[in-house]
């Protein structure tokens, strides 16, 4: 059997052309999911950040480590914050967020479990964002 260069030519165009058609729409498909993925993701880190506003210490300003609160004004700090409030004040104690008396300051381990979960998932969600922007879905150049 003999087959002419030209009609190989014209079969490989017609087999690319109809792989073109399946493709194609395939990767469209998976671009949008792509960027659908990619702006949840950015709204998912900004509503975290919103969150992470109540984790906060008012005086060191990061997530609170080993949180204490005071009572009766119910503000909360870190372990190593309220330690250099009492040194400041000659051992006593008194809120500077609402500058109340403090009668009573506690470790409040409710607080420190979720703060360290928050911690763990915000880590979580970063490498996730960075796994993210590496993804890169390329659609075939158009004629
Ligand atoms: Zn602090
Ligand atoms: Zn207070």
């Amino acid at each position: 059997m003999f087959i002419k260069e030209e009609s190989v030519t014209k079969l490989s165009q017609q087999v690319e052309e109809l792989s073109k058609k399946q493709f194609q729409p395939r990767m469209e498909k998976l671009k949008a999911i792509e960027q659908d993925v990619k702006i949840r993701m950015e709204e998912y880190a900004l509503a975290e950040e919103r969150l992470e506003t109540g984790f906060i210490c008012p005086r060191d300003l990061i997530v609170l480590e080993k949180p204490v609160t005071f009572d009766p004004c119910g503000h909360t700090y870190c372990k190593k914050c309220v330690d250099s409030i009492r040194e400041e004040n000659f051992n006593k104690l008194k809120c500077p967020s609402c500058l109340a008396n403090v009668d009573y300051a506690f470790r409040n381990m409710q607080m420190e479990a979720v703060c360290e979960q928050f911690l763990k998932r915000k880590s979580m969600t970063l490498s996730f964002l960075e796994w993210i922007k590496t993804l890169k879905i390329h659609l075939p150049e158009r004629d």
